[in-house]
């Protein structure tokens, strides 16, 4: 009898882990899956279920192309390569990602099967924009190339598609020209949600970036007071050397997963990161990488959440629904759970991909620990959400119901007409797409 070893496998916030067999894409045997079949996996920076398959197959892609036409900043690259990666090859020669998350320990894989969002959505739209084509291997074993001319269907359901059309190999991928490694930034805090909200408005008119920090620890009228920063890549009149993008290795936290995030310290924190900022403050140089991705300075920060994990719950909602992110701010100040990362950005305009999460609104991000009294705090507030119109990212979620998905995602019919016409074996699966019923 042979023996199939698993690994422990998670999501970013560690709240189920699970076993399954890990391999590389060049191992992969499509017709020995077995029902549990097998999911693509990149840097598993997906906080929930997404990118793990219990007691199934979990491939990960391989390769390390990296091929850019410096000239018209078209890129093609390995599904593997991370945002780090290409940063380091592209930025010396004056070139950018077009979309980044919070993290560049995101592969491209990842971003595409996330469709992810950055803080110039409003004006660049999703990853998804910039992808002109992508080598896929899908359940028949074809490796096909598929573009949004060659098929719309299969290109539209795949960005954003969490993994569940195909194993994404190669993508090409249009980047954004850049003079300078440097961003200039500007810093205004704000002493309550509406001045927060304002602020972010008036700002993307003129800045190609903009996000907030908003405090959940204070009730009251300064509920949701915070932080917003906005800017732009920096010229290279600022005298930075474009070619400077070296970013720093991160700190290693030693010893086992401790949680070091309860309501105590969570409240500390945000009232001392409140108080520190600066009123205003404009045209401060900052790195790339100290404005775009500050958590990566702390390698697997996330096990200050301890052993039981966190969850990180990420809805958008409506423009005129702002008084749900009023909402959900109040409901976690007033139950006082461990907490003091809270992000909030407005987006831009949606796109046609039947799982991609933006959409015009608010979207508010909250991590949490992953408490039963958590989880039925946001049973509640989820409700509010999706009467308003809005839905939930599935590359954070853990914890919504089936149901939430039909309601927040209108097309996801589309998206599973597609599934059968490419998979109708559900070959490509994931404990997400399970609880989910994708
Ligand atoms: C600190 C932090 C900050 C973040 N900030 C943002 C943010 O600002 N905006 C945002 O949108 N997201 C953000 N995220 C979420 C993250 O960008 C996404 O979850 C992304 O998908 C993770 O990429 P990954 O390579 O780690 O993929 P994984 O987490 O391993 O997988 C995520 C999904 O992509 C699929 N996938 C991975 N590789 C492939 C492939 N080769 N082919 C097909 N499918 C594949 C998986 O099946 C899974 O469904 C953040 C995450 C962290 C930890």
């Amino acid at each position: 009898m042979s023996v199939v070893s698993t690994h422990r496998v998670s999501g970013w916030g560690n709240t189920t882990p699970v076993r399954a067999r890990l391999v590389d894409d060049a191992e992969l045997d499509l017709s020995s899956l077995g029902l549990r079949g097998a999911i693509p996996r990149g840097l598993g920076r997906a906080y929930g279920d997404a990118a793990q398959n219990s007691g199934g197959t979990v491939v990960r892609a391989t390769g390390e192309t990296i091929d850019l036409d410096a000239a018209t900043g078209l890129v093609r690259v390995s599904a593997a390569v991370s945002i780090d990666e290409l940063l380091c090859h592209v930025i010396p020669v004056g070139w950018f990602v077009p979309v980044s998350a919070g993290t560049r320990f995101v592969t491209i894989g990842g971003a595409i099967a996330a469709d992810i969002h950055g803080k110039n959505h409003h004006r660049d739209g999703s990853f998804g924009d910039w992808v002109r084509s992508v080598r896929m291997l899908l359940a028949s074993g074809d490796d096909v190339v598929v573009t949004p001319q060659s098929d719309p269907e299969l290109f539209a359901a795949t960005c954003g598609g969490m993994g569940l059309t195909g194993l994404i190999r190669e993508a090409t991928v249009q980047l954004i020209p850049v003079s300078s490694s440097q961003m200039v930034v500007s810093t205004r805090r704000c002493n309550d949600l509406d001045a927060v909200m304002s602020t972010m408005v008036d700002a993307e008119d003129t800045n190609r970036y903009t996000v907030a920090w908003v405090d959940a620890t204070v009730r009251g009228a300064s509920c949701g007071r915070g932080i917003v920063t906005f800017g732009d890549h920096a010229d290279e009149a600022s005298g930075a050397d474009p070619a400077a993008y070296r970013p720093r290795s991160p700190v290693r936290i030693p010893g086992p997963a401790v949680p070091l995030v309860n309501s105590v310290t969570g409240r500390m924190f945000s009232e001392m990161w409140y108080r520190r900022a600066p009123r205003s403050r404009d045209g401060e140089t900052m790195s790339i990488s100290g404005y775009f991705h500050p958590l990566d300075g702390v390698d697997r920060w996330n096990r200050v959440w301890g052993r039981r994990g966190f969850v990180q719950h990420q809805f958008v909602v409506p423009l005129d629904a702002d008084d749900v992110v009023r909402d959900a701010l109040a409901t976690v100040a007033a139950s006082r759970p461990a907490n003091f990362l809270n992000v909030l950005k407005r987006f831009g305009p949606g796109s046609d991909r039947p799982l991609s999460f933006p959409m015009p609104g608010w979207t508010l991000t909250m991590d949490l620990p992953a408490t039963a009294e958590v989880a039925s705090m946001l049973r509640r507030l989820d409700e509010r959400v999706l009467a308003a119109g809005g839905r939930h990212y599935l590359a954070k979620d853990a914890l919504v119901p089936p149901a939430a998905v039909s309601a927040g995602y209108p097309d996801l019919e589309r998206f599973r007409s597609v599934r059968d016409r490419v998979d109708p074996n559900r070959v490509w699966c994931s404990d997400l797409s399970r609880r989910l019923g994708l």
